[in-house]
């Protein structure tokens, strides 16, 4: 099958959370099944392709029409193991992805309706040569992506090439519906493929503010099958507050909509081959994540002293993981005895304040360091130096921090949501048979349920470490690869395939 993945993050090139890791993982995955898969993806200035090959310039020129000027863009291609990455670059002055960051800039609404754009032309152009099996976007930012497809624009874009859209099923997943890519009606004023359909502009009407847009709402209702990262998340948003209002729009949808758990790259997440570990290690040799923990005390200026546990948070600083949480944790761990290294970056400045006066208050302690920022490479050392991980988040799609932490032999403390509670199974409540038994949960998102866990994990670490031990062990030996998540991927793509019906696509201005 050949797949094209038209995403705004894909790691390690660009990565801002779970979105890039999961979108490398399916491409690489799918690519080890003899899938072609390709990743669309904006050159933005701020890529890491350190380590990579050289990317080659593609003799393919897109004009994309919006905000009333028709912009030139150039195509790069980047050969990654298993799939290639092409890189849109909008030129000469690129007005959307020279901002030295993925997020966070006021226009990134636009930015990224500029991006769908982009990828609309493209598949334009690429229609008759290179067109895809199936189109799989991702998240709000290119939730646009679909509507337009789907006929919601004009055929063809005035003064470009005067192709019709061809008609391709489209897979949509939804990592995080906290953020929708709600923006003012202007927005649509700007897409510069032509008029947009009366159909469009429901699909795209926001729920609370019908003079607003709302991209995951258009992308969810254009899609031919709709999933989000976990089974329990995809319950969640259906069926509670989780699905932070979207909730009867994805009912609506339901037939189409499934809930696929996130793998992890389980090449660059081994604890056995790890570059980045001083000592490498696994099953047989757990007792060396301690030489670990000596390089991370070092590094961190903390005390060297194993007896005690080490508490790690390893977190973008944002409300959805539980920010209060975290700092009663931290609290409450030094408290119990503990030490805590937390690594974490925050966009919010009334949380990068909160945690930079922590940072501060704690600079001196020999039981607690707070690195803000991000640090790929440190990430690795604390996932292998610790015993413990806290994830208290309010709601987690699926979580990686917690697949990848168990991989390392460190014991999730994590709230029972969403892909936590589908991926830890708890030490002592759980009616799993032992040998799947991997962390602490708790339920209310209270620092009493919190502090409670977290108590049941230091006193088994302190009591029973051979027990401890087998927690490590368990979660060490479950299989989080993407292997077959991916397989779900292609049943999805099956069914997107199966109900692409091009009858569906409105009349214009109907
Ligand atoms: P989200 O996508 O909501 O941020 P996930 O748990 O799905 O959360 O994925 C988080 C990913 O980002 C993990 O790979 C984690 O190791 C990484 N990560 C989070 N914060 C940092 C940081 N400050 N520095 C380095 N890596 C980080």
């Amino acid at each position: 099958m050949h797949v094209l993945m038209v995403s705004s993050e894909c790691a390690p090139l660009a990565k801002a959370g779970g979105l890039g890791d999961a979108v490398a993982g399916l491409a690489r995955a799918l690519g080890a099944l003899g899938h072609r898969v390709e990743v669309l993806l904006p050159a933005y200035d701020c890529l890491r392709p350190a380590g990579l090959g050289p990317s080659q310039g593609l003799d393919i020129g897109l004009k994309v029409h919006f905000g009333g000027r028709a912009i030139d863009c150039r195509l790069q291609e980047l050969p990654l193991e298993g799939y290639t990455c092409r890189l849109i670059t909008p030129t000469p002055d690129d007005p959307f992805f020279s901002r030295g960051r993925i997020y966070g800039e006021s226009d990134d609404g636009e930015r990224f309706a500029f991006f769908a754009c982009a990828a609309l032309e493209y598949l334009r152009l690429m229609a008759s040569t290179r067109r895809p099996d199936v189109l799989h976007c991702h998240d709000w930012q290119t939730g646009l992506l679909p509507a337009l497809l789907k006929g919601a624009a004009t055929p063809s874009t005035p003064g470009s090439i005067d192709l019709p859209l061809p008609a391709i099923p489209v897979c949509y997943t939804l990592h995080n519906i906290g953020y929708q890519g709600r923006f003012g009606p202007d927005l649509l004023d700007k897409i510069g493929c032509g008029p947009v359909s009366a159909l469009a502009r429901r699909w795209l009407a926001d729920h609370t503010d019908p003079d607003r847009i709302n991209l995951m709402k258009a992308g969810i209702a254009a899609a031919d099958a709709v999933n989000t990262v976990s089974p329990r998340y995809a319950w969640e948003v259906l069926y509670t507050e989780q699905g932070m209002g979207l909730q009867t729009w994805l009912q609506r949808y339901a037939f189409k909509f499934a809930g696929i758990l996130n793998g992890i790259d389980t090449a660059v997440w081994d604890p056995e081959r790890d570059p980045v570990l001083p000592a490498r290690f696994g099953l047989q040799t757990l007792e060396r994540k301690s030489d670990n923990r000596r390089a991370l005390c070092d590094r961190l200026g903390l005390a060297y002293d194993p007896r005690r546990p080490l508490i790690a948070v390893i977190s973008r600083l944002d409300r959805q993981k539980g920010v209060e949480l975290i700092v009663h944790g931290i609290s409450y761990g030094l408290e119990s005895g503990a030490q805590v290294a937390l690594l974490g970056s925050a966009l919010e400045p009334e949380i990068a304040a909160r945690f930079e006066s922590l940072r501060t208050q704690y600079a001196d302690s020999p039981d607690a360091r707070l690195v803000l920022g991000y640090d790929e490479s440190l990430a690795h050392l604390i996932y292998a130096a610790s015993d413990l991980i806290l994830i208290p988040s309010l709601y987690e799609p699926c979580g990686l921090t917690q697949l990848i932490a168990m991989r390392y032999g460190t014991v999730p403390i994590a709230r029972r949501v969403g892909g936590l509670a589908d991926t830890i199974e708890d030490a002592n409540d759980s009616i799993a048979p032992l040998e799947r038994r991997t962390g602490f949960l708790f339920d209310e998102p209270t620092p009493e349920a919190l502090a409670d866990a977290m108590e049941r994990a230091i006193w088994l670490g302190r009591e029973y470490p051979a027990e401890f031990n087998r927690l490590r062990r368990n979660g060490m030996r479950m299989d989080w690869s993407w292997r077959q998540p991916a397989r779900h991927y292609l049943e999805l793509y099956r069914y997107a395939q199966q109900s692409c019906v091009r009858s569906e696509r409105p009349v214009l201005g109907r």
